[in-house]
Formats: C-alpha cells, sequence, structure tokens
C-alpha cells in the first residue's frame, strides 16, 4: 500500500521537471479537464474509464500540490483525519443535503 505523501512524492520523481516547467495556472487546467473527463465517463456508465479517470485526477491533483508545495497527506488528514471537519463526528452527523447544481 502506498500513502498519500509517497504517492505525491512519486508523482514529483517522475513528473515535477514537466509540471515545475508547466505552472501552477496550466497545472490546475489539466485538472479541471480531468475531472471533466471523469464526469463523461460517468454519463456514459463505462467502468473502465471511469477508473482511468479517477486515476487522471489524483495524479493531476497531485501534481499540482507538487507545484504549489502542497503537503496533500498533510492538508487531508488535517482537516479529514478520522472525524467529520464540520461536526467532528464519524460517521458524519451533519444534516443530509442534495445539491442542485
Ligand atoms: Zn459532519
Amino acid at each position: 500500500m502506498v500513502s498519500i505523501r509517497e504517492f505525491q512524492n512519486m508523482m514529483h520523481r517522475i513528473y515535477f521537471h514537466n509540471d515545475s516547467e508547466r505552472g501552477a495556472d496550466r497545472t490546475y487546467r489539466w485538472l479541471k479537464e480531468e475531472v471533466d473527463e471523469l464526469g463523461e465517463a460517468m454519463q456514459n456508465a463505462d467502468e473502465k474509464a471511469v477508473e482511468d479517470e479517477f486515476a487522471d485526477v489524483i495524479a493531476w491533483l497531485a501534481s499540482l500540490a507538487n507545484v504549489l508545495k502542497i503537503d496533500l497527506e498533510k492538508a487531508t488528514l488535517s482537516k479529514y483525519g478520522n472525524r467529520c471537519p464540520k461536526c467532528g463526528s464519524s460517521p458524519c452527523k451533519c444534516p443530509f443535503v442534495i445539491r442542485k447544481s
């Protein structure tokens, strides 16, 4: 098993030379594009494509974090470590809300 930090470090080893050259704004645009492709794969109910797009989304998220020097493991676990950040409970006890958009 690979931790979030190990995954981010792996992405750094493989892609940082390109990611740093591309910069934060263009890397962010790639990430948004991959999120859109994930949505399209879901709409097409294409299970293999959904899996591929999840991989792309997390890869580009890690790339963007590397460019911005954000420690993804620290960021995620300090906010979501073992409990809901809003109500402090696990499982979450916040009222269930369905977003319209
Ligand atoms: Zn909650």
